[in-house]
């Protein structure tokens, strides 16, 4: 297991939609491995392939806290298969827009149908925090960013701010 680079806005492979993975074989496991070993080494509660530079569709999520165990989850061609009607609004992050935080509106709760690293077809039904999660992360597969929820204005200055950013580290 290796930590990989995490990519950041406004790298354009952030908008690719991610291709979905053909067989859960060694090489996924193994990117698995690499991607909760980045997640955790960020750390965050969620990542997706796309955000190591990986556009397949394997989405990486724990959400026990520092000095819980871990419990790792990994989802490999997640597809949300039911939203409620009912939504909560929760401050989102992303590892790919660092220290950026805003409050997202979305369903309460989902049902996430999924293949396990042994690729067997699981369904988890997620609420709370949990729903949030795998929506920003099942987002990403399609390039949507959770700053695409939020208006114009505040899009746009985020992006100016990263954009100049990424121009000052390419000349520095
Ligand atoms: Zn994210």
């Amino acid at each position: 297991m290796a930590p990989r680079e995490i990519i950041v806005i406004p790298d354009p492979r952030l908008k690719l939609v991610s291709e979905p993975v053909a067989a859960v074989d060694r090489e996924i496991r193994r990117l698995a491995d690499d991607m909760l070993e980045t997640m955790y080494e960020a750390p965050g509660i969620g990542l997706a392939a796309i955000q190591i530079a990986v556009p397949k569709r394997i989405i990486t999520i724990d959400l026990a806290r520092k000095d819980e165990p871990k419990t790792p989850v990994v989802l490999i061609n997640p597809e949300i298969v039911w939203r409620s009607e009912e939504t909560s609004t929760y401050e989102e992050g992303c590892l790919s827009i660092p220290e950026y935080y805003e409050e997202v509106e979305r369903p309460a709760q989902c049902r996430v149908r999924y293949l396990d690293l042994d690729g067997k077809p699981q369904d988890l039904d997620c609420d709370g925090l949990m729903a949030t999660c795998v929506q920003h992360e099942v987002d990403h597969l399609n390039g949507v960013l959770f700053i695409d929820y939020l208006s114009r204005l505040k899009r746009e200055r985020v992006m100016k701010k990263f954009t100049k950013q990424a121009k000052r580290e390419a000349t520095a």
